[in-house]
């Protein structure tokens, strides 16, 4: 289970380490300047160093240190740890999630209501709680309880439902790998049904790679279903551009945990700047809801 959870921290910080290089830029910008992109190597539009991470990561810290420090009722936790992260002032922050954070004056689901209705023209289904709700999957041994969280922690930012059902969805396909199922059967059974359904074809999707959840869930999905190893998934995602960090990281994320911590590359495991954090953090959320 620790070689699951463990896996699935780190694979979403290589994914998003590894596309962070190549956020922004298309995919021919991309070939262009790095040929295949396969290795950490920082750079891109954050400046960032070799190792760092970004929003991706952090948040889904931060979803995680609200679960350890309350598991039956993580809300206020989850939003305290937030808040904490954003007064770091980070280079990085969403267009959705800045919205809220600016909105928010003691009631997160107000806040995204408000966003969602004034300030964001009536959307609001961006990938930003996709990118940071695995952790929900990893903590509750009730599937209910894995459903009531995920759907919750969406809604503190994002208003628009799909934003909620990608959550849900990924969280599902999550919970059976955590227990044991093979993800691609996981995913299989989770699309059925669904507007994702299509991505059982096995096709590249035709829509960008960009930070509209229902775009990004059938990329993330696509990577999934088509990829052999841990880094074709990632490597896949970041040398497609657009956002490719969130991309990766979400992919990233259910690779990381149907390989595991010791199916990932060790170099890679090695290369990120937090990995002390994302062992400790592991550890912790084993144990967070026994
Ligand atoms: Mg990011």
């Amino acid at each position: 289970m620790l070689d699951r959870i463990k896996g699935a921290l780190f694979g979403l910080a290589i994914g998003d380490a590894l596309g962070g290089t190549t956020e922004f830029l298309s995919k021919e910008e991309v070939k262009e300047k790095y040929g295949r992109l396969t290795e950490i190597v920082g750079g891109g539009v954050w400046k960032l160093e070799k190792g760092e991470t970004t929003d991706d990561t952090a948040m889904t810290l931060a979803v995680a240190k609200g679960i350890i420090k309350n598991p039956d009722d993580p809300i206020s936790a989850i939003g305290e740890y937030f808040l904490e992260w954003y007064q770091s002032n980070p280079k990085d922050i969403g267009n959705i999630i800045r919205t809220v954070f600016e909105l928010y004056d003691g009631d997160w689901f107000a806040a995204a209501k408000l966003a969602h209705e004034k300030y964001l023209g009536g959307l609001s289904a961006g990938n930003g709680t996709l990118m940071r709700c695995l952790p929900v999957a990893l903590s509750y041994k009730s599937l209910t309880k894995v459903e009531e969280i995920t759907e919750r922690q969406s809604e503190m930012t994002h208003y628009d439902n799909k934003a909620a059902e990608a959550c849900l969805i990924y969280n599902r396909i999550a919970y059976k790998v955590l227990n044991g199922g093979d993800l691609s059967e996981a995913i299989a059974q989770e699309v059925k049904g669904t507007i994702y359904e299509t991505v059982l074809e096995g096709k590249k999707p035709t829509c960008l790679p960009d930070g509209y959840v229902v775009h990004t869930m059938q990329w993330v999905l696509y990577w999934l279903m088509s990829s052999e190893t841990f880094l074709d998934v990632v490597v896949g995602a970041a040398n497609e551009g657009e956002d490719s960090d969130t991309v990766g990281a979400i992919a990233g994320g259910l690779a990381g945990l149907a390989f595991g911590y010791e199916g990932i590359p060790k170099e890679y495991r090695e290369a990120l700047l937090e990995k002390d954090t994302l062992v400790e953090i592991s550890n912790q959320l084993q144990f967070a809801s026994l």
